[in-house]
């Protein structure tokens, strides 16, 4: 009897052990806000990043492979290519009219690119957002198809030499933080802003040429 008793008593002891634990562990975290300051953007996308065609082709035949048949010959390009993944630094869209490989020298770029956008963000006061990547090498294959759809994709486009890539400035990736604060959404508005301050820095050091593209909703990218 007497142990049944103390059994009884130690459930009863568990039980409330559990529930406290229970309550603790879902006791509200506070959110984390943005406080963005010192975010001022450039005075106009369209001047700020109008490098033409024509220059980002002089880099991209500088810098870049010899454009490709089919999807297949990027296999055989061994370390000339480099595989783009998502990772830390960027997102990589799901792609649709091109291959996620680059020279190494754009793949630096584009790295680069995505560190200094969060570092940015982390000093201007904004939750973490990622870049993403939204198109990249684009084989002849895929020239041919895009053109059907959309007369910008000019006869001979830069991706197809991988050294050029497009990069959102409607969509990024909120990060979620990593010990399960909840996090304010950033506005879309104060992030194009950031990102653009990133791409004039590494514009001015003669890292990349930028286009803006209003229609495709992107800065295109090459390496300079
Ligand atoms: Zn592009």
């Amino acid at each position: 009897m007497r142990i049944k008793k103390y059994l009884k008593l130690l459930l009863i002891f568990l039980v409330v052990l559990l529930g406290i634990l229970y309550l603790r562990s879902n006791k509200e975290k506070p959110m984390k806000m943005n406080n963005p300051h010192n975010v001022k953007g450039v005075v106009s996308y369209k001047r700020s990043f109008n490098d033409l065609n024509e220059e980002q082709l002089a880099a991209a035949k500088r810098w870049g492979i010899r454009p490709i048949e089919s999807r297949e010959d990027a296999k055989h390009l061994g370390k000339k290519l480099v595989e783009i993944k998502t990772c830390e630094a960027y997102k990589v869209d799901s792609l649709t009219h091109s291959i996620p490989y680059l020279v190494p020298r754009a793949a630096k770029l584009l790295k680069e690119i995505g560190e200094n956008f969060q570092d940015s963000l982390s000093h201007k006061g904004i939750n973490p957002n990622q870049i993403i990547v939204t198109s990249v090498l684009r084989t002849q294959g895929d020239q041919k198809r895009l053109r059907r759809g959309n007369r910008n994709a000019t006869e001979n486009s830069a991706h197809a030499y991988a050294t050029t890539f497009d990069i959102s400035h409607k969509r990024f990736q909120k990060l979620e933080d990593p010990k399960g604060y909840p996090t304010e959404d950033a506005n879309p508005v104060h992030l194009k802003m950031v990102l653009s301050e990133v791409l004039r820095d590494l514009k001015k050091a003669k890292k990349c040429l930028v286009k803006y593209e209003l229609k495709q909703g992107c800065f295109h990218i090459t390496v300079q």
